[in-house]
């Protein structure tokens, strides 16, 4: 009895501690992206499976699977769903809940990246970025002239506009840090994906007490059927009655 947990997110990280604690083995799949990533307890391993084949032929070895990877990870998800059904291993997704029910009058939903920087350019002349590193490049047709504020967990390989200015941290972040920071660069306009939970959640009330409009993107559409919970409690209690 092994569960895979495709990962990459502080859900699948808790979910990895919740089971293993439980007794049930568990393996962790991260993608690889950072060079150093936050491991979660137990098994892990990283890198891409090699599409849907190699996906495939991984999950035959596993009792059940938790896609518990980012919102905004449409590849591998899409993926799980086509290697479970082929394999007739059990898929459960866990997504933590979006923010569309927090919206407020100053937030523009967007559905694509590109829709956000042409966005942004007419809300703003300094931005405040925080869409991550893979997705950056898709602003800079927009923003690439702007004083944008940009901030990552690793910075990325191909240079930035000279008017951007770069910051690396990781989260969770806290309201009185996302204040001062978009004081000292003076944001008028934050940009963000939906990315939903609390760990990012205090930039959102940061430009709400500041006034600075909010740009988020949409969640990329699901594939429809796959079991899904929005909590690890949830996706633990999924676990324990599939395994
Ligand atoms: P993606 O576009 O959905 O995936 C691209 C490819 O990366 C997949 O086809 C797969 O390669 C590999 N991959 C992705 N997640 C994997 C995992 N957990 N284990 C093994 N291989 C994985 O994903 P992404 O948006 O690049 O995100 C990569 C990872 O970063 C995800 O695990 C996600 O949870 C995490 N993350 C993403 C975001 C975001 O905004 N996109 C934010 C925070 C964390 P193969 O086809 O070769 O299997």
């Amino acid at each position: 009895m092994r569960v895979l947990i495709l990962g990459g997110t502080a859900e699948a990280r808790a979910l990895a501690e919740l089971l293993t604690a439980d007794g049930i083995d568990v393996m962790s799949s991260l993608a690889g992206r950072v060079a150093d990533p936050r491991l979660p307890v137990g098994e892990v391993r990283i890198g891409g499976f090699g599409g849907v084949d190699g996906l495939c032929a991984a999950v035959r070895d596993y009792t059940a699977v938790v896609d518990a990877t980012h919102p905004f990870a449409k590849h591998i998800s899409a993926n799980a769903v086509a290697a479970c059904a082929e394999a007739d291993t059990p898929l459960v997704r866990l997504e933590r809940p979006g923010w569309a029910e927090r919206s407020q009058d100053s937030w523009h939903w967007v559905d694509t990246h590109e829709e956000a920087g042409a966005a942004a350019a007419r809300l703003g002349a300094r931005p405040f970025l925080t869409v991550g590193r893979q997705e950056m490049h898709r602003f800079v047709p927009d923003l690439g002239d702007h004083a944008v504020l940009a901030r990552v967990v690793q910075a990325p390989e191909s240079p930035l506009p000279a008017a951007w200015r770069l910051l690396t941290s990781r989260g969770p972040y806290e309201l009185a840090g996302e204040l001062a920071l978009m004081r000292e660069h003076a944001a008028d306009v934050l940009i963000t994906k939906d990315s939903g939970g609390e760990h990012t959640w205090p930039k959102m009330a940061a430009a709400a007490t500041l006034g600075v409009p909010v740009v988020v993107v949409r969640r990329p559409a699901r594939a429809p059927g796959v079991p899904t919970v929005h909590t690890v409690a949830e996706a633990a209690a999924w676990v324990r009655q599939t395994v």
